[in-house]
């Protein structure tokens, strides 16, 4: 007997598959997020329900570590694509662009202390970035840059003879 379900099961691995699965997410996107906020509203508005759901979940990642940190990573890594190319992937200070070097800083220093308050912004930076529609008060600077101007107020690079005058 033709096993339909080990079939797709082998043939979703495949690239065809899996193109097919990618066109069909898309394709039906929009519809599935509108119902999956629908069930998470009945979800959250319950909170029996709502325990047993966090509870199953716990489960469930403590069961599936390994996919769950390389789910998180893919993430992260999506994100931090995302943050650079809003700022333009280099220091705004000295042009250094080599993503490994660079960091997100708010404009007028505020960035330790809003962190501090901020629970989100301190957990996943360039998710609250995103979230917050990239503001413009944030740029990106290299490690160099980042940590002179943290330490001394201002980076050696910007020591032009009109701002020591
Ligand atoms: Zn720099
Ligand atoms: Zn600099």
């Amino acid at each position: 007997m033709f096993d339909k379900r080990a079939y797709y099961h082998v043939y979703n691995k495949t690239e065809k598959g899996q193109a097919i699965q990618r066109s069909n997410y898309q394709r039906h996107r929009e519809r599935r997020l509108a119902m999956a906020a629908v069930r998470r509203a009945a979800i959250m508005s319950d909170p029996e329900r709502h325990a047993k759901q966090t509870a199953y979940y716990r489960k469930w990642r403590a069961a599936n570590k390994d996919k769950c940190d390389k789910a998180h990573k893919r993430l992260n890594a999506r994100l931090r694509d995302e943050a650079l190319n809003a700022y333009g992937r280099k220091c705004k200070c000295c042009g250094e662009s080599f993503a490994e070097f660079l960091s997100f800083d708010h404009v007028n220093g505020g960035g330790s202390r809003q962190r501090k308050t901020d629970r989100a912004m301190r957990s996943n930076i360039h998710r609250w970035l995103r979230d917050h529609n990239y503001p413009a008060d944030f740029q990106l600077l290299c490690m160099n840059c980042n940590w002179a101007k943290g330490k001394y107020g201002r980076c050696p690079h910007q020591n032009t003879e009109e701002n020591v005058a």
